[in-house]
């Protein structure tokens, strides 16, 4: 699969409903590009490409995870 980035759309990312407050896409991803540091806070993205394996957007109930 073709590298590329992700990007979390914050208008639709809604950590207080995922479960116990933890990004689920961030749990998904198994190369660390996305990455949350305390439960309830946004994930971040590293600006690092990714083997866009689409775990983390199949994860993400809200939708707010997509390829760029
Ligand atoms: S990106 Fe999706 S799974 Fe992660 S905190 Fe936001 S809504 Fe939850
Ligand atoms: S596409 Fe895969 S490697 Fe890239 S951020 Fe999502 S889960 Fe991580």
């Amino acid at each position: 699969m073709p590298a590329k980035r992700v990007a979390v759309d914050y208008s639709k990312c809604r950590p207080e409903e995922c479960e116990n407050g933890i990004c689920a896409a961030a749990l998904a991803c198994p190369h660390k590009v996305l990455r949350q540091e305390a439960p309830y806070e946004y994930p971040l993205v590293s600006p690092s490409t990714c083997p866009d394996c689409a775990r983390c957007a199949e994860a993400c109930k809200q939708k707010a995870v997509k390829s760029i």
